[in-house]
């Protein structure tokens, strides 16, 4: 694949080990076979560290499944408490079965690129694509993943401010939930423009009557946005700053427009979870047969647009 500086957009010359931009003075290495275009870091984990982490991940899990190089991960993830980590592995293991129903929601031609991707599990509902993700540790895991289902997807370590990529893509571009984590979404809005030709993106909602999702806290959404963060380091002072930024359907569209995607429309975002019960299942089924009345992509836990 022909990539481009993420900074300035121009050729990148290939060197050993990876690419380098003339312009920029910059050089991108080509780690465990991924690219590493970011220009700066995740919040929760430095560059070097990452690129540490995923390099140990690489060699500590040859010859294991996807699913036993995810326990693994967490085992070696203290941070995360165990019986979270149960829950996360299941759904892990579910988001391709949950990426092919999305998908369904976006039918078009052009590769699939889907910007947040973690593991990549779009890209093997989609058969091949490009992955971007800031979290190289997880892209590692990812190359895992598409080894073991026998796709040839291109995994790329990158922000979503600044996509390696020249505008010629056309790409089929897809998000979930990944709006909400980016330092500067009105930015990677843009670059999704620059090199898509049609958009299916999520985000959670800000207004939802839930519990917000990353932090389990009621209500964090209907505070004005100034006075969010010092809500969450009061009431969980043991978690990470609080750097997420929800909004809700109609600021999602407005983002979208302004970054020049025409024929934008929003609504409630259908859910899928096939690694719970039964039971919620049936709780599933009938709020995707209601998600379509008049106010739901107000009030629902996420929204959805397509453009
Ligand atoms: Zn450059």
């Amino acid at each position: 694949m022909q990539f481009v500086c993420p900074q300035c957009k121009s050729e990148l010359r290939r060197e050993e080990g990876g690419y380098a931009c003339e312009a920029c003075g910059l050089h991108f290495p080509v780690i465990c076979g991924i690219p590493d275009f970011r220009l700066f870091a995740d919040p929760y984990i430095d560059i070097a560290a990452d690129r540490a982490k995923g390099e140990a991940l690489e060699r500590a899990t040859r010859g294991m499944s996807f699913a036993e190089a995810v326990r693994y991960y967490y085992s070696i993830t203290p941070d995360d408490p165990a019986d979270l980590a149960e829950l996360w592995t299941a759904r892990a293991l579910a988001e391709v079965a949950i990426a092919r129903e999305m998908l369904a929601f976006h039918p078009g031609e052009g590769p699939v690129l889907d910007v947040g991707c973690s593991t990549g599990a779009v890209l093997i509902a989609a058969g091949g694509g490009v992955g971007v993700d800031i979290a190289f540790r997880w892209l590692v895991l990812g190359a895992l993943r598409l080894r073991e289902a026998g796709v040839a997807g291109q995994l790329v370590c990158a922000n979503a401010e600044y996509l390696p990529f020249a505008g010629e893509l056309g790409a089929r571009v897809t998000s979930f939930d990944t709006l909400e984590h980016l330092r500067d979404a009105p930015l990677a809005m843009r670059e999704m423009r620059r090199v898509g030709q049609s958009l299916l993106l999520t985000s959670n909602n800000r207004w939802a009557p839930l519990p917000e999702p990353h932090v389990h806290l009621w209500g964090v959404g209907w505070l004005p946005r100034a006075w969010q963060v010092g809500y969450v380091a009061w009431r969980r002072g043991d978690l990470h700053p609080y750097r997420i930024q929800l909004r809700s359907a109609r600021e999602g569209r407005t983002l979208a427009r302004e970054a020049g995607w025409t024929g934008v429309a929003a609504e409630a975002a259908p859910l899928f979870a096939p690694q719970m019960s039964s039971v919620a299942q049936r709780v599933l089924a009938m709020y995707r047969g209601t998600r379509r009345l008049p106010g739901m992509s107000w009030l629902a836990p996420r929204w959805m647009l397509r453009a």
